[in-house]
């Protein structure tokens, strides 16, 4: 079924009889071309991209639990490409582009609102590292504007400008950067991947991965074992345990990020805004909603939900930014899984077990690349090689130094 003004107004007539299932709840087949391992926004993705662009489309994703239940449900929805590093730098930006056509790529609504991301700096240095990414970001192509303090003030009132221990000293800003709504996207992907053929299938965890003389030859799952010519691994926060299936150890650590919600208020936050002395940001949703978040919580963990130390300081953060902000109630909180590499830069692509691929290590920002990664996993797994925008995420990178450390925080998960 196709969605348009005609559809809507039709089944407005009819009552919103006619409205039929999104994607099928397919059962699982013994065998696959590709078996997709997680069916986040990554993963979707992926299946599209596979079907759409390389004509593959015997493939399953296989879902522990539901769709959307893990990260691309869970994330606070910013996208922008302002990255420094040209490898970074070009991978985001091409997914900027994708997100750009991807309602009338698929046909669905996923609400993409370039309304601006704005990075706040406080101090003279940072004015100076914010100019310099800004200059990197124009000359990968990438729109970037400094703004001064008069131009923040204007755009942004009531921010507590003249923090005793924060000034506000102005802001790199991205005006293409924004939000998507997340769980859209998920179903968005998983629609128009079944519609090309991919079997999505619920409630299917992976609990093996069969290896057979050096080469993969399927999944072990609660439903049973299905066959595959390749497996790719999408499991976000859960791909250390995944990978060990086939005898894989990332450098990858699982920590707990948490997200908060206030109770709506009228528009007041109309784009997204980082803190540059402290790790916070905060947008509005489109239900008026304010959204927050923080840094990662102080330990591992696979549990979906965070701890109260965490919930303290991201408080701290938006009272010294924004005070007005303890006016309000904050109606929900949650947490996710995140994948946190050791550089703070993804890996997609092949691993030392033919036939296995991984794409995984997407720290906090692996949201915003879900196109480009869907896309260019999906040339990696059809073409057994990697496109040239992900070479330079390669597994290896991390034993032969040729890390991606945008940051220059070293191995530290919290700093990225
Ligand atoms: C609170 C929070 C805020 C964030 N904010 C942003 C943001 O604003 N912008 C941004 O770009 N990024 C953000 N992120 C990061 C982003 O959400 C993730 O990096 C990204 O969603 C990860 O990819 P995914 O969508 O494929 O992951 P997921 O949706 O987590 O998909 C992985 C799937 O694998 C499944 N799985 C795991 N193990 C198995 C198994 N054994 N068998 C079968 N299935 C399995 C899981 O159930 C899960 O559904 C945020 C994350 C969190 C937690």
């Amino acid at each position: 079924m196709r969605y348009s003004i005609i559809s809507v107004l039709s089944q407005g007539l009819r009552g919103q009889k006619g409205w039929t299932r999104a994607w099928r709840d397919a059962e699982p087949r013994p065998q696959y071309d590709v078996v997709i391992v997680g069916g986040g926004g990554h993963g979707l993705a992926t299946a599209y991209y596979l079907a759409k662009e390389h004509g593959i489309s015997n493939i399953a994703v296989l879902e522990k639990s539901y769709i959307g239940s893990g990260n691309v449900g869970r994330n606070t929805t910013i996208i922008r490409s302002n990255y420094l590093h040209p490898a970074n730098a070009r991978f985001y930006e091409w997914s900027l582009k994708l997100w750009e056509g991807l309602e009338q790529d698929l046909n669905y609504n996923v609400m993409v609102s370039q309304r601006g991301v704005l990075n706040l700096f406080h101090s003279d240095g940072q004015r100076d590292a914010f100019a310099r990414r800004g200059n990197a970001m124009r000359l990968n192509d990438i729109d970037a504007g400094l703004l001064d303090e008069a131009e923040v003030r204007r755009l942004l009132p009531y921010l507590d400008f003249d923090n005793a221990r924060f000034p506000i000293r102005g802001g790199l800003l991205q005006p293409r950067g924004g939000t998507v709504r997340h769980d859209a996207v998920a179903w968005g992907y998983a629609r128009g991947a079944d519609r090309r053929g991919v079997d999505i299938i619920q409630n299917c965890e992976v609990t093996g991965i069969r290896i057979e003389r050096g080469r993969v030859a399927g999944v072990e799952t609660n439903r049973g074992f299905i066959r595959a010519g390749k497996v790719a691994l999408c499991c976000a926060g859960n791909s250390s345990q995944v990978a060990t299936m086939a005898g894989l150890r990332l450098p990858i650590e699982s920590h707990v990020m948490q997200a908060f919600v206030t109770e709506s208020v009228k528009p007041l936050v109309d784009m997204v805004v980082t803190f540059g002395a402290g790790h916070f940001y905060i947008s509005q949703s489109n239900r008026g909603g304010l959204v927050f978040g923080g840094d990662i919580d102080g330990y591992n963990s696979y549990a979906q939900r965070g701890n109260l130390p965490t919930v303290e300081a991201v408080m701290e953060s938006a009272m010294a930014l924004m005070p007005g902000l303890g006016r309000l109630r904050v109606l929900r909180q949650w947490g996710g899984l995140m994948d946190m590499s050791m550089d703070g830069s993804p890996i997609i692509g092949l691993t030392p077990v033919e036939g296995i691929y991984l794409n995984a290590g997407w720290c906090y920002g692996g949201f915003k690349a879900t196109p480009a990664s869907g896309w260019c996993f999906a040339w990696t797994i059809a073409r057994n090689q990697p496109h040239e925008l992900n070479a330079p995420f390669r597994l290896d990178r991390f034993a032969s130094g040729h890390v991606i450390d945008e940051k220059g925080a070293g191995a530290q998960p919290n700093l990225h």
